[in-house]
């Protein structure tokens, strides 16, 4: 294998995911696009056929993850399915060069424009993060985000039924369900009203278990949630009301949650990082959705905490657009909210990995691993906001981004 290509990340920080602190001054060898070593940066393999890349003591560390994302914005009344996919292509694409996130677990995107990215991005045919897809976001008529574009309402079990076996066929990795409403919608979709009939509930559910499909359960209240957990949810997203049994079930079947801090947090009176004040003023929410927010946020903030202590399984997911700036602020949050740094690196990192069944493959830097790497200027231990700096990004072992001159 002497010609195969090699490249060496010397002089950094190295925050493998997996040792509890930084391994100072050390040099990651990729070849073939995985991790073959992590060396002392005085031993780093120099030569024909090497490239180094010095990194003047930047923090690396494994490719941010995102596990519920939308590619839309700026939302494109009207646009053709052409036009989005132009649009979630270039989205995603910043999010990785511009953000470090080097995979997403998509939570609804229309017409499977997701599952067409991700074979794009896998083939090479264009750059952007990994991709685990959901497709549509599917939920029911007097449903949750209904104006989107990306929800396609579903009524009945049989329809549940032929919904989720064309997006089977469609090539999707997980099936979203929304079973409650949410803070963004309506007067008639609030977070505590649950969408489906029992008979839905159990046909969409069984159909997903005897297909071997996971099942991301939109569910905002403890009753969803609770009947998520019990019908073999993956993943709960959201969370915002649950209580003590929902905990418990959590830990018994062995379930993810996903708690979307960013959600309820980011209105205008509770912004206060530069990254916060400038997002809430770019997304400009109206001001009946902020009050949805902050009449919710003291009960999710609490349930939060309560399942990071109660040792829930737990990944970073935002769903917050646009991608670029959206795992930054859930990381954010998940600290300003009691989580440690470390917490929410592994959040966003290897615990992501997990969640989407990766983790043999991606989320830690260790050798034998794909090679999905970033370097960021300052210690992101110390304080997260440093994830912002960022220096370069390496995904499949090849060099997608490179801001060195920035510094
Ligand atoms: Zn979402």
């Amino acid at each position: 294998m002497t010609n195969s290509p090699r490249l060496v990340l010397r002089h950094v920080h190295v925050i493998d995911g997996v040792a509890a602190g930084v391994r100072r001054d050390a040099a990651v060898v990729v070849r073939d696009g995985r991790i073959a070593e992590v060396v002392d940066a005085a031993r780093a393999p120099a030569g024909e056929g090497i490239a180094v890349v010095d990194c003047a003591g930047a923090y690396l560390l494994p490719g941010l993850w995102d596990v519920h994302v939308h590619f839309e914005w700026p939302r494109l009344p009207d646009a053709s399915i052409a036009e989005l996919t132009l649009q979630y292509a270039a989205n995603a694409r910043e999010a990785l060069t511009e953000a470090g996130v080097t995979a997403v677990r998509t939570a609804g995107t229309p017409h499977l424009i997701d599952v067409a990215l991700k074979r794009a991005f896998e083939a090479g045919r264009l750059v952007g993060p990994r991709i685990f897809a959901g497709g549509w976001f599917l939920t029911t008529t007097a449903g949750h985000a209904l104006a989107t574009g990306f929800a396609r309402p579903v009524d009945g079990p049989d329809a549940f039924v032929t919904a989720i076996r064309e997006q089977i066929q469609g090539g999707v990795d997980h099936i979203k369900l929304n079973l409650t409403g949410g803070i963004i919608g309506p007067a008639w979709d609030r977070h505590w009203h649950s969408f489906f009939t029992p008979a839905e509930l159990e046909a969409a559910f069984a159909i997903c278990r005897q297909r071997g499909m996971k099942v991301m359960a939109h569910a905002a209240n403890a009753e969803a949630v609770k009947a998520a957990l019990r019908l073999g949810a993956h993943s709960v997203e959201h969370g915002y009301v649950m209580d003590d049994e929902a905990l418990a079930l959590f830990r018994e079947r062995d379930a993810w949650y996903v708690p979307t801090l960013g959600i309820t947090h980011l209105t205008p009176s509770q912004a206060t990082s530069v990254r916060e004040k400038r997002y809430v003023e770019e997304r400009n929410l109206p001001a009946s959705v902020n009050t949805r927010a902050e009449d919710a946020v003291g009960e999710h903030r609490a349930w939060f905490q309560r399942a990071l202590k109660a040792g829930v399984k737990m990944a970073l997911g935002s769903d917050l657009r646009p991608l670029r700036d959206a795992a930054l602020l859930e990381i954010g949050l998940w600290v300003k909210d009691g989580a440690t740094p470390r917490q929410a690196l592994l959040a966003a990192t290897r615990h992501a990995a997990e969640l989407c069944g990766a983790a043999d493959e991606l989320g830690t830097v260790e050798a034998g691993k794909k090679a999905d790497l970033i370097a960021v200027r300052g210690n992101p231990l110390d304080d997260v906001e440093r994830l912002g700096e960022l220096v370069l990004v390496v995904k499949d072992g090849r060099l997608v981004a490179d801001h060195r001159s920035r510094y």
